[in-house]
């Protein structure tokens, strides 16, 4: 069996760490897959799928450490035609996708581990994140 569902997104910030795990969770259940992957992906050039605790602090230090790896301004190609190089570098540095196992009907991940969208160059009105299960 196989299921696909889009979850959409609107971004309020420019770069932003969105909690998905319960949207996801969702479209598993809908699915009616308990065994198999699930394909957590993105179609987006300046956005990224992560898996990490959902704290203030960390989520803060998260897009810190982005800033400080590929700093918004600094002297890239890809900014004599656009300003957004970093995002697009942060974007295949994080990753557009992640695959997550699905065991009689849970999600296996550990207690911390949250699913995010992440938002490099935002705010943006339609963000999307594509939520593939494949199972029986
Ligand atoms: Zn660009």
């Amino acid at each position: 069996m196989q299921f696909l569902k889009e979850i959409n997104l609107k971004t309020s910030k420019e770069r932003d760490l969105i909690n998905i795990t319960s949207e996801v969770l969702n479209v598993i259940t809908e699915s009616k897959i308990k065994n198999g992957t699930c394909v957590i992906w993105t179609p987006h050039a300046t956005g990224a799928i992560l898996i990490n605790e959902d704290e203030e602090g960390l989520k803060k230090d998260m897009i810190l450490g982005m800033e400080k790896l590929f700093p918004a301004q600094a002297d890239y190609y890809h900014n004599q035609i656009d300003n957004n190089a970093a995002a697009h570098l942060l974007s295949s540095f994080v990753g557009q996708g992640q695959t997550l196992i699905i065991e009689n009907g849970k999600l296996l991940r550990g207690t911390w581990q949250e699913i995010f969208f992440a938002e490099l160059d935002g705010p943006r009105n339609f963000r999307k994140v594509l939520v593939k299960v494949v199972g029986e």
